[in-house]
């Protein structure tokens, strides 16, 4: 899978991108991350990709011819590596768009290839965003001051889900939200550590009895932290009927 991440701070995502597993995963061929900066687009004697926004009001928009040449230049790009006909989406992080969750990022696997869209400033110019954008992602109720870190955050929530980027699916799909409710706690070695010893069934060697008791903290974890996730796990697993005894 290949991203491409549009953006006026390309370190700033290299910086994150590069490093621990989804570095790692990049230098193994698994995902392909590239940084672009709209700025070496703009047509701009000073380099200029902002301006105020008409009508008045405070701060600077980026204006829409670079971000527009940007993109034509990415997908001009990712044809060449990839070969044309890719599913393709292109997405602006906007506290404006649709919440980001594990099962949304889970969808996005499904593509070749993501263009992700960082904004700064008050935003960008809407009839570029109107023109070259298939949606709008937010990582939360709450405004960053750029797109970066969100763009980043997808990048790792999606990417740890394509083959070979973790070990296992295993790794990903037993996790907290993803399982449906939230990890149960975890202790390694020392086993006593802080005169507070490791749960006795973690060192009992019993699989079943330690399923059981993890499935347990994790329904009670659950049901203190996130009642609205246990309420959706119960109804998507009912209790199986008990055998009528003869
Ligand atoms: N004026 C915009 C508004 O009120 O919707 C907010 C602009 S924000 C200061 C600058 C940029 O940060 C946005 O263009 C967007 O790319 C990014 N951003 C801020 N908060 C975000 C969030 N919660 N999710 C995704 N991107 C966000």
């Amino acid at each position: 899978m290949r991203f491409d991440i549009m953006t006026l701070f390309p370190a700033m995502v290299r910086a994150v991108l590069d490093e621990s597993i989804i570095g790692r995963a990049q230098k193994a061929g698994y995902i392909t991350v590239e940084a672009h900066n709209i700025r070496d687009y703009s047509q701009d004697k000073h380099h200029r990709v902002d301006d105020t926004p008409y009508g008045g009001g405070r701060g600077m928009l980026m204006a829409a011819p670079p971000v527009y040449d940007c993109h034509a230049a990415v997908c001009a790009m990712a044809d060449a590596a990839l070969g044309g006909n890719v599913k393709r989406r292109t997405i602006y992080l906007s506290p404006k768009g649709r919440v980001l969750t594990q099962d949304y990022a889970q969808t996005l696997t499904e593509y070749d290839h993501l263009i992700l869209l960082c904004g700064h400033y008050e935003g960008i110019d809407q009839r570029v965003l109107d023109e070259i954008v298939d949606e709008e992602i937010s990582i939360g109720d709450y405004v960053l001051t750029g797109g970066e870190l969100p763009a980043c955050i997808l990048v790792d929530c999606v990417a740890r889900m394509i083959d070979g980027v973790l070990p296992e699916a295993v790794c990903y799909e037993s996790e907290s939200i993803a399982c449906g409710l939230l990890e149960y706690p975890q202790y390694t070695r020392p086993a006593v550590w802080h005169d507070v010893p490791v749960p006795e069934v973690l060192q009992s060697g019993h699989h079943e009895k330690i399923d059981a008791w993890r499935l347990e903290r994790a329904r009670e974890l659950t049901g203190v932290l996130r009642p609205d996730l246990l309420a959706a796990y119960d109804a998507a697993h009912p209790p199986k009927p008990k055998k009528k005894r003869k």
